[in-house]
């Protein structure tokens, strides 16, 4: 399948397996478009060894993937997956400044201290109004679009993860979520390891995407593999959503000239990416030629 995976961790966050090699070698032999490895930024202000590489590494991983982008060229990029919590923003900030990365994700996994999505920490579910954490955490999600720290931002609808759903629509803070990140000019990835936690769904869902479609926000897609063989899982159906909210193409990255850093392009998703027996429904013009 001709897309791109740019989300994908390494065994140095110490709870994922397998160097950025056997990641790039399972993109190819998977026909990606490209790969980016974007393991996790140690955690500030306390770095987790079950959570992150640490500080200290972060050399030693930038060296191992630039090698691999000299061998791989255009194919391999250089990313990296940042928390976005409000106290550490300048902290992540210098750090992100400091360091050649094509391109970065942000991600919100926490609401103050409470990481929510760690299973580690499910027990504050039964002690939360779970509206209050939706919007909390939507708001959030917000602020990191707009803080101009981040290329795409991480699994959207992340608080989704365990399957605890808000109790009304929050069709209006969706709808401003969404202003926000179309006025930042950030991407949005479509995530596919959600189908396989509790929710049993990407993120984000079909009707966040149309949202997004709505108001021209382009998309990217990303496994979030913590193991080679995720790269690239569940793809087809990654596309199949993307269509199904409109959209007719998605964002990839480019090696910039001499040496830059690399840049966003949109591309058309290939004929052979569109799903059999589903009319190219919505599809803008009748050229066939
Ligand atoms: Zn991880
Ligand atoms: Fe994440
Ligand atoms: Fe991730
Ligand atoms: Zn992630």
């Amino acid at each position: 399948m001709r897309l791109p995976d740019y989300h994908t961790h390494t065994a140095r966050c110490g709870h994922a397996c397998g160097d950025p090699s056997a990641y790039v070698m399972a993109a190819r032999s998977r026909g990606l478009l490209g790969i980016g490895i974007a393991d996790h930024l140690p955690l500030l202000p306390e770095p987790d060894p079950e959570l992150s590489m640490g500080l200290s590494d972060l050399g030693h991983y930038v060296a191992e993937v630039q090698a691999l982008k000299t061998a791989y060229p255009g194919y391999v990029f250089l990313g990296i997956e940042a928390d976005y919590r409000p106290h550490t923003v300048s902290d992540v900030a210098s750090i992100l400044k400091d360091h050649p990365f094509d391109y970065t994700i942000g991600s919100v996994h926490h609401l103050g201290a409470w990481g929510f999505d760690d299973p580690r920490q499910i027990d504050e579910y039964a002690d939360r109004d779970i509206d209050d954490v939706w919007t909390e955490y939507l708001e959030l999600v917000g602020d990191a679009a707009e803080s101009g720290l981040f290329t795409i931002l991480g699994h959207l609808d992340l608080v989704k993860k365990f399957g605890y759903r808000p109790t009304r629509t929050l069709a209006i803070e969706l709808d401003r979520l969404v202003e926000r990140i179309a006025r930042a000019g950030i991407l949005v990835e479509i995530n596919t390891a959600g189908l396989h936690k509790p929710v049993g769904e990407a993120y984000p869902t079909l009707d966040i995407l149309r949202r997004l479609w709505a108001a021209g926000v382009a998309i990217t897609f990303g496994s979030d593999a913590h193991r080679p063989e995720e790269v690239g899982r569940d793809f087809a159906h990654a596309v199949e959503l993307a269509r199904a909210a409109g959209y007719r193409g998605f964002a990839c990255l480019e090696t910039g000239l001499y040496g830059r850093r690399a840049h966003v392009r949109i591309r058309q998703f290939d004929a052979a990416d569109a799903s059999p027996g589903r009319p190219a429904a919505g599809s803008t013009g009748a050229s066939s030629s």
